[in-house]
């Protein structure tokens, strides 16, 4: 009973990380039997290498037939941690890939060297499968993307001040409309919780650019495909940002001066 309710866990997680992960561990309990010897370090093999093969060579030629593709990456654009392609979060519809190119590509050829990096995009298959902990994230056409930095010399930089990209906050200013305080009275509890996502900080010598991240919103904005952009009420004001594309994503979804999201039509 204990051993099935363990299986079930490790299913759930493996599914709600990676899509694909729960699906893999079944075949591999199958393939290596209960009676096998050595049946945890088998089964472990067999998952790791199923899983390998299954992300990096099945699913993206695979994925195309569900209307998905993986992001391609260039010198332009680039996953914030190999974590988000090794965990299948990296695909987008076919309309948000090129949006993504035509966006790093403008963005690059006007600051050379700095990329566009993304987080959290969707899974390959079936719509209306969430990423959680993105519950909209369900149907190709959204996806996260970093604020730009700058480093001591004001330079622009490809750092990012949080491990994971979420939870490290660009807080509002004395005097800047707070909109997590607002939430929270309105008991919205989990407003700022990806704070606990952060996996830690890190490169604590750089700070928010906020020239190069209303560069980068303009260029998101001007994209006819692009439908909504998400940033958080305080940055909207302090970028002096305009446009009907610009969205509240209201209080039951989470702080977005950590990240920029946006979605085609
Ligand atoms: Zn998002």
């Amino acid at each position: 009973m204990l051993k099935t309710i363990a299986k079930l866990i490790i299913f759930i997680l493996l599914t709600v990380i990676t899509q694909i992960g729960g699906v893999l561990y079944l075949v591999s309990s199958v393939l290596i039997g209960s009676s096998a010897k050595w049946k945890f370090i088998k089964r472990t093999a067999v998952f790791i290498g199923l899983y390998l093969i299954t992300t990096f060579y099945i699913v993206p030629v695979i994925a195309p037939y569900w209307g998905r593709e993986k992001i391609v990456e260039t010198e332009f654009l680039e996953a914030h941690s190999w974590c988000y392609t090794l965990a299948n979060r990296s695909y987008v519809k076919p309309q948000l890939n090129r949006s993504l190119k035509e966006v790093s590509e403008a963005f690059g050829t006007k600051n050379p060297g700095i990329k566009l990096v993304y987080l959290d995009a969707n899974f390959p298959f079936i719509d209306g499968f969430p990423l959680l902990p993105h519950l909209s994230h369900n149907d190709g056409k959204k996806i996260d993307i970093a604020l730009i930095y700058k480093d001591g010399q004001s330079e622009l930089t490809n750092k990012k001040p949080s491990r994971s990209g979420y939870g490290v906050y660009e807080n509002p200013k004395n005097g800047e409309f707070n909109q997590t305080v607002v939430c929270k009275k309105q008991e919205y509890w989990q407003y700022d919780f990806p704070k606990y996502l952060s996996m830690g900080t890190t490169n604590d010598d750089i700070s928010f650019s906020e020239e190069g991240t209303k560069q980068l919103i303009g260029i998101i904005l001007k994209q006819k495909k692009v439908e909504r952009l998400f940033i958080e009420p305080h940055l909207k004001s302090r970028l002096i940002l305009k446009s009907d594309k610009l969205k509240f994503h209201g209080c039951k979804a989470v702080r977005h001066d950590d990240h920029i999201h946006f979605e085609t039509k």
